[in-house]
């Protein structure tokens, strides 16, 4: 069946509501004082209050999204008709693209029969009438958005205190166009589309989705927009419209429900060509859900609202009191210098040498110690991973005691690998700590950032020379006096007999054998040797096998120690020194003096804070009533 002709008729389905407004028979409204609403002035009034008062200081800007009924539709589905049915008043409609900024609406109820009706935008406040509203809109949409087809994202405020109207406060978007017409810019929908993404996908908003009747649900842009950012639909709400051009199956369509809509559908008939609003009055029952769905999600939002303002409010404060003061003399920039150089070697050493991270939480090439320990012990696979050739088995030592060649340890610390691990260790802590602590002082950082630099290459040149030095050590001397090497020696020497029978006596004669720690190794090529060689062959071969993994996890040991040693030295002696000499090079120009002018950044940076901090400051102010009533606010 289609739409009822009573003036409102709920559904089965609480979700669903059927609304036509007929103009001639508006005594049977139900009206906005219902039950529920009794406890709303005591309750909810006050936060309602609260979160215009937030926006009004536009904490938005801080990031601290507000709980906002934000209005979305494709072109001419009847955004506008809906906002203007519940605030009674006419806003531009029509054909094409009218709205082409953000327009915040705030309805508020007042007892006052004269309507109190004013436009808010850059910063100027315009007073205007029921008469003028659509001219004033348009008239302050051509200075944001330039009198052309373009569009802006920056926003229109539209108060109408007036007597009847509800409590809400909503935001109506630009309809999203597919194609440009004469005037607009190519990328219009993109920028349309982008604008109503950004207010849609906070999870504080509250989106209603005005439809028309005549359209598939499913192909409407508007749709595929919200459940992107809402899936399951959870704050979503659909309006339908154009109830009266479409009744056959709007029932049906709603009920089915195939875009997901959480919140339910409300299906209404807007006013048409020149009805009055006392003719085709708005949609109690939109009304009172949409008032009931933005006390909830207030209610639900505040608290967190409350901490986000204490906790910005607070960062900003020591933000501000990190920036430096403003510096009158040489001897001032000096200490400043030394200031910022003690500051940065501190954090240098907590980082590099203890391994302590905290200053960093979220950087995992912050995390030093760990990362170096695992770079070491990776670097410590890959050096024994070295792959046996199964099918050479054994034949380089029999080369080598035919040729009675001296036997050497391989040269096997590739260099790129051991200063791919001292770069990665130090380079980036080094050059994210000193712009950290230099960063207010950005005519310095240029010659600091230079100092680093020398700093790495020199240090890097500094420990090959001494890498290599410890591999030459243990290619002078077979020295070990770790037991583990008997240990393993004996145990991997315990299989030779074994071994010598599969390669010359076993009948079977026998492709591979297989060996502990070397795998299914190919034997067939070793028939043709005498066992005394194959004996030596293969007990050189388990010799140095075991040393091997001693001499290995010598030198991994040393280079970790002397990685630390290193890089506390270069820290502790060689940073201040190489920031000074850079300092005071001629070519850098000005020396220290160059940190008396205040950078421009700083400047800025300095205004920027004390406008958060005046602002969140205020919005502290704004909630604080409410955090004195429900004294579970802000302590979470
Ligand atoms: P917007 O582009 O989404 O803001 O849509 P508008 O509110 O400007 O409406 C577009 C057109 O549809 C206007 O001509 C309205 O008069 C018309 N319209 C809106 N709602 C209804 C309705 O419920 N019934 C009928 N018949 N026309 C409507
Ligand atoms: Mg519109």
């Amino acid at each position: 069946m289609g739409v009822s002709k009573k003036n409102a008729v709920t559904r089965n389905s609480p979700s669903l509501a059927i609304v036509e407004t007929n103009p001639h028979d508006n005594k049977e409204m139900i009206p906005i004082e219902a039950p529920i609403v009794s406890s709303y002035n005591d309750r909810i009034r006050p936060l309602l209050d609260t979160v215009d008062r937030l926006r009004n200081l536009n904490v938005m800007r801080e990031g601290i999204q507000l709980p906002t009924i934000v209005v979305v539709g494709d072109q001419s589905s009847g955004k506008s008709s809906v906002l203007e049915s519940l605030a009674g008043i006419s806003l531009p409609r029509g054909q094409g693209i009218c709205t082409r900024v953000p327009l915040v609406m705030r309805l508020q109820r007042s007892s006052s029969p004269e309507p109190e009706i004013c436009l808010e935008y850059s910063d100027k406040v315009v007073p205007t009438d029921e008469e003028h509203i659509t001219e004033a809109i348009c008239a302050a949409t051509d200075v944001i958005a330039g009198s052309g087809k373009g569009v802006s994202d920056a926003p229109l405020t539209l108060h109408v205190k007036k007597a009847g109207v509800p409590d809400l406060t909503m935001v109506d978007l630009p309809g999203i166009t597919r194609v440009p017409v004469n005037g607009q810019p190519e990328n219009i929908y993109e920028q349309i589309s982008g604008m109503i993404m950004k207010y849609i996908e906070p999870q504080e908003s509250i989106i209603l989705n005005v439809l028309s009747a005549t359209v598939d649900f499913t192909t409407c842009e508007s749709i595929r927009m919200s459940r992107q950012v809402d899936k399951t639909g959870e704050r979503t709400l659909a309006v339908v419209t154009k109830a009266d051009m479409a009744p056959e199956g709007l029932l049906q369509k709603v009920t089915a429900d195939d875009v997901s809509i959480g919140l339910g559908y409300v299906c209404v008939r807007n006013r048409i060509g020149e009805e009055t609003y006392e003719e085709a009055r708005t949609h109690p029952i939109l009304a009172q859900k949409l008032m009931f769905i933005q006390a909830t999600m207030i209610s639900r939002c505040l608290p967190e609202i409350v901490r986000k303002i204490n906790q910005k409010m607070e960062t900003a404060v020591v933000e501000l009191n990190k920036l430096p003061m403003v510096m009158a003399s040489t001897g001032e920039a000096l200490m400043a210098l030394m200031d910022i150089i003690g500051t940065a070697k501190e954090s240098l050493l907590r980082i590099l040498v203890q391994g302590d991270f905290s200053e960093f939480p979220d950087d995992q090439n912050m995390h030093c110690t760990a990362r170096l320990a695992d770079m070491l012990s990776q670097f410590s696979d890959n050096l024994q991973a070295k792959p046996e050739d199964v099918t050479e088995f054994l034949m380089e030592e029999i080369k080598i005691l035919d040729e009675c060649k001296c036997v050497g340890l391989p040269n096997f610390i590739p260099r790129s690998a051991f200063l791919a691990i001292l770069s990665q260790h130090v380079d980036v802590v080094l050059s994210s700590v000193i712009a950290k602590y230099s960063e207010n002082f950005p005519q310095i950082q240029s010659s600091i950032k230079r100092a680093g630099r020398n700093l790495i290459t020199k240090i890097k040149e500094e420990s090959v020379e001494r890498v290599m030095e410890i591999v030459e050590m243990e290619k002078l001397t077979d020295y070990t006096c770790n037991p583990e090497y008997m240990t393993s020696w004996t145990e991997k020497t315990d299989s030779q007999e074994d071994f010598i029978h599969a390669v010359l006596y076993d009948r079977k004669k026998p492709e591979h054998f297989s060996l502990t720690g070397f795998g299914n190794v190919e034997i067939s090529h070793l028939r043709k040797y005498h066992a005394h060689l194959l004996q030596q062959a293969f007990d050189m071969k388990m010799r140095i096998t075991s040393y091997w993994t001693i001499v290995l996890r010598r030198i991994v040991d040393n280079l970790a120690l002397y990685l630390q040693l290193s890089v506390k030295y270069l820290v502790n002696s060689h940073f201040q020194k190489e920031i000074v000499a850079e300092m005071v090079d001629p070519r850098a120009g000005g020396g220290v003096e160059r940190m008396l002018e205040e950078s421009p950044s700083v400047v800025s940076k300095r205004e920027k804070l004390k406008n958060s901090i005046k602002l969140l400051k205020e919005s502290k102010d704004a909630v604080a009533a409410i955090v004195d009533q429900n004294s579970g606010y802000g302590d979470r």
